[in-house]
């Protein structure tokens, strides 16, 4: 079976971790990862959601914190602030320094993305196909009122808003910069086209999927997809698990729920959606939107319950097929 899954970071990647547990050895799965959160600090090109993915399924997470290496340590960062030189706001560790480093060296020589994010999953070994959804410099900008200029309103980097400022400010709307010009990265078009399934995880529905979803060329492929497509709501009992999507959500007018999300997402996209058991209730509001929904357990509390989530979406979209 090839399976392909749209992710962000940390959301995206431990569902992978489940789905990878859930399937057998000759399944395929091909991740399109979001780089609408990537940012160039001190020179070098940072890719938050691609690297959650490989440090997750590469073993080198840090469990607690969902992002960053595990037993990193962070000389570099001391030695900056002690020049004076920030952002201080955004962690990156030593560890972590040298994934950014290998990127940018690359980049700097003539590769794409794609390329440079399979050269670092020869090291990481994530036992998934993980592609960047373009090649092409995207960054999403949030619009605020910026309280630290008197409500000015101006846009800001999405690290900006999300690390610094903890979404603690009112997004007033999400900006994809360069989504409209940008293509698919090589392989991701096809991808969609080929797969036998297409799972949306647990994801931010807006800075994550969205994203991607606003590269030309993504959403066009999904529509006209022959596999099922199936997503896991981020979203259980009206608020986000982690993080701060209901912020991102309320931007673009969405309510933080379930059957919301499923119906921001539409039936033109999700044959089905899983909501969580404590959302039974909106089952039947996602049914009468066109879009096959259940109601299972949906929190990755570890490996085997999350497996049981993959289990289950996968499931749903045989159901759908049949
Ligand atoms: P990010 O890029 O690191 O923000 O990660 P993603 O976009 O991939 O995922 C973020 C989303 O994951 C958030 O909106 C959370 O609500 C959701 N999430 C995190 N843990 C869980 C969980 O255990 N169950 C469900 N259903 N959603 C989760
Ligand atoms: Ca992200």
């Amino acid at each position: 079976m090839r399976i392909t899954v749209l992710a962000g970071g940390i959301g995206g990647a431990r569902f992978l971790r489940g789905l990878k547990a859930a399937v057998g050895p000759a399944d395929e799965i091909t991740v399109i990862g979001n780089t609408g959160d990537d940012i160039h600090l001190f020179g070098l090109k940072v890719c938050p959601d691609l690297d959650t993915v490989m440090y997750t399924l590469g073993g080198g997470i840090h469990e607690e914190q969902g992002w960053g290496r595990a037993e990193e340590t962070w000389s570099v960062k001391e030695e900056l602030a002690a020049y004076g030189v920030g952002p201080s706001w955004f962690g990156l560790g030593d560890r972590d320094f040298a994934t950014h480093i290998v990127r940018t060296q690359m980049l700097g020589a003539g590769y794409p993305l794609s390329a440079v994010t399979e050269a670092l999953c020869d090291r990481w070994q994530p036992g998934v196909r993980l592609l960047p959804m373009t090649d092409d410099r995207v960054e999403t900008h949030v619009v605020i009122e910026d309280p630290e200029q008197g409500g000015k309103r101006r846009a800001v980097h999405f690290q900006e808003y999300w690390v610094k400022l903890h979404a603690a400010v009112p997004a007033e709307a999400i900006l994809p910069v360069g989504a409209e010009t940008a293509k698919p990265a090589p392989g991701v078009v096809e991808a969609v086209a080929e797969a036998d399934v297409i799972l949306f995880p647990p994801s931010n529905p807006i800075v994550s999927i969205g994203t991607i979803l606003a590269v030309p060329g993504v959403r066009e492929a999904l529509v006209a997809a022959q596999a099922p497509i199936v997503g896991l709501s981020p979203i259980v009992g009206g608020a986000p698990v982690r993080g701060m999507a209901d912020k991102v959500l309320e931007a673009v007018g969405v309510e933080s729920s379930a059957a919301a999300v499923a119906k921001h997402y539409g039936s033109d996209l999700l044959d089905g959606w899983l909501v969580h058991t404590g959302d039974e209730a909106s089952v039947a509001e996602v049914e009468a939107a066109g879009i096959i929904c259940r109601a299972v357990p949906l929190l990755m509390t570890d490996v085997d319950t999350t497996a049981a989530m993959a289990r289950q979406a996968l499931e749903l979209a045989e159901q759908v097929r049949g």
